[in-house]
């Protein structure tokens, strides 16, 4: 008998949980889609999905739980479209690469996920690492550990010591010569096979690394890494396993090459030109433009030995470009997907890019869109994303003040709902 009642209890419990709905009295609410704030709005979710979105502040019924952001602004759950999910910056990362485990690095990342998903990012890009960001998206998704939604690159590729060749700066006997496994290509086949390893291994999608990076210990930080043959075989690759493709890029010879051979995303874009602009355009290539990033790594550079020698006069150089690089194309008409480079500085950061952004000259909410609607679309989850409407995932986050008058509020986040769960109350 006693048996018989846990059992009845548990069904109960199971029945009331499935039914219970969660209403949202929203002071002012951005859907993502219009372009006007809607004042006293209600979002009423049942389990992980929006049920309606009501005028006027609906009244709770008697089994439903009342989440009242009545004093808020109401968003769609926002987008980083390129973060670093296993690592965060500090003056010992190079000695890291040689002291760090992968479990190691597997426990900093849920830290780093979690800070992400406070900071109102229920979704993420994650552009390269050693790997273990696929098992971290993995993790997540079974609910084991707390943070965004990922799509991952796993491990970047590159070429033979170019930006993300895993061994650059080692010393000789430990360099070795790492190859398509490892996300190091050589030649068109090379190109072919890391891609197909990347699927093999669990990637939603590829990165490659264009051009010179800042933070690598290499001389150059702009130069063109692939040829053109090797950029169309990784992309028409990508393309036979459903995956988009996303380039690091800071030189414009090897910027122009990734967008001539087709790639979805050109991150960071730093020495774009007129010319490379109005490819895109054409192409319909987004910009991702990290802004956060270059200037973190300016600031970063002039603390004496927080940056390997030969990473100081990149940083400088480059990281300040970035701003500027993000006004001209933003005017020139370049579609602009949200994204900062999150562990190149600290996670957690990231809802600073919406000032900078706002800074140079976009408008609070061209920018909100660019974090919302616009990379849904690149993910392809534009039914389940994106926006705030019925029938996707109640991904929702609120700011204190309307972000269309202090777009600062952005940096502060205030409550996380992702999937119908509350994460920040
Ligand atoms: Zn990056």
């Amino acid at each position: 008998m006693k048996k018989l009642c846990i059992i009845l209890y548990a069904v109960c419990i199971v029945f009331s949980a499935a039914a219970q709905r969660t209403v949202i009295h929203c002071g002012n609410l951005i859907d993502g889609k219009a372009n006007d704030v809607q004042p006293q709005m209600t979002i009423v979710v049942e389990g992980n999905k929006i049920i309606s979105i009501e005028k006027g502040f609906t009244k709770p019924g008697s089994s439903d739980k009342l989440i009242d952001l009545s004093k808020k602004t109401v968003l769609p759950g926002l987008v980083d479209m390129h973060v670093h999910l296993e690592g965060e910056t500090n003056k010992d990362q190079n000695l890291q690469r040689f002291t760090l485990n992968d479990a190691d690095i597997a426990f900093r990342s849920t830290v780093f996920a979690k800070k992400t998903l406070l900071a109102g990012f229920t979704t993420v890009r994650d552009l390269g690492g050693s790997g273990v960001n696929i098992a971290l998206r993995n993790a997540i998704n079974q609910g084991l550990v707390v943070g965004p939604r990922i799509f991952t690159a796993g491990k970047s590729i590159a070429t033979t010591g170019g930006h993300a060749d895993p061994t650059n700066g080692y010393r000789k006997d430990l360099m070795g010569d790492p190859g398509p496994k490892e996300g190091v290509v050589n030649g068109v086949e090379d190109a072919r096979q890391a891609v197909r390893q990347r699927y093999k291994d669990g990637s939603d999608m590829i990165k490659i690394t264009a051009t010179g990076g800042v933070l690598s210990i290499a001389k150059d930080g702009s130069n063109p890494q692939f040829t053109g043959e090797e950029l169309k075989a990784i992309i028409e690759t990508a393309k036979d396993y459903n995956m988009h493709t996303a380039a690091h890029a800071h030189g414009a010879e090897g910027m122009k090459r990734a967008v001539l051979a087709g790639i979805t995303t050109i991150e960071h874009g730093t020495k774009m030109t007129d010319e490379i602009m109005d490819l895109m355009i054409q192409k319909g290539t987004y910009f991702v433009p990290t802004i956060s990033a270059g200037k973190f790594v300016a600031e970063q550079a002039k603390v004496p030995g927080y940056y390997h020698p030969l990473v100081v006069p990149k940083a400088l150089e480059i990281g300040p470009q970035i701003q500027q690089t993000f006004a001209k194309a933003y005017k020139r008409g370049v579609k602009i997907a949200f994204g900062t480079d999150a562990g190149v500085f600290p996670h957690g950061d990231n809802g600073k890019e919406f000032t900078y952004m706002v800074e140079a000259g976009m408008p609070a909410m061209e920018a909100i869109k660019s974090a919302t609607i616009v990379p849904a679309g690149i993910l392809g989850i534009s039914d389940k994303i994106g926006t705030l409407e019925t029938g996707k995932f109640a991904d929702i986050v609120a700011t204190d003040e309307n972000p269309l008058k202090n777009i600062k509020t952005m940096e502060k986040v205030s409550f996380v709902m992702r999937e119908g769960v509350v994460y920040k109350p």
